[in-house]
C-alpha cells in the first residue's frame, strides 16, 4: 500500500514562467493560473504543480470516487490522477469514471 501524501500546503498562484503540470505533463503558460501544492512526504519535501483543468478534474473525482463506493481517502494521488482514473474507474472493461469526467472523448 502506497501511503497516502498529504499536503500541507496549497496555493493557487500565477505563471511567472512556463511549468509543467504534473498530472497531464501539459505546459502550464506563463500568466496562467496554477495551483502550487508543497509539503513533507515519507519526510521528504516535495511539490506538485497543477494546471487548472487537472485540479477541477481531480476536484470532481475526488467527488466521484465517493459515489464509486471508495473510502474517503481513496481519491486520486498527487502526481498520479491519470493513472488512478485508468486503474480505480475501470470496470469490466470499460471506464464509467473516465466516462463521468468527461475523458472518454477520443481526440486526434
Ligand atoms: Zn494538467
Amino acid at each position: 500500500m502506497n501511503e497516502m501524501p498529504s499536503c500541507t500546503k496549497v496555493i493557487e498562484r500565477k505563471a511567472r514562467k512556463n511549468h509543467k503540470c504534473c498530472e497531464c505533463r501539459e505546459v502550464i503558460n506563463k500568466g496562467d493560473k496554477y495551483t502550487y501544492l508543497s509539503g513533507i512526504w515519507n519526510g521528504e519535501p516535495a511539490d506538485f504543480k497543477q494546471c487548472q483543468k487537472c485540479v477541477l478534474l481531480i476536484e470532481e473525482a475526488w467527488a466521484l470516487s465517493q459515489d464509486f463506493g471508495f473510502m474517503p481517502d481513496e481519491g486520486p494521488p498527487l502526481g498520479e490522477f491519470l493513472g488512478w482514473v485508468a486503474d480505480y474507474g475501470e470496470q469490466d472493461g470499460s471506464n464509467p469514471m473516465k466516462e463521468a469526467l468527461g475523458m472518454s472523448a477520443k481526440e486526434g
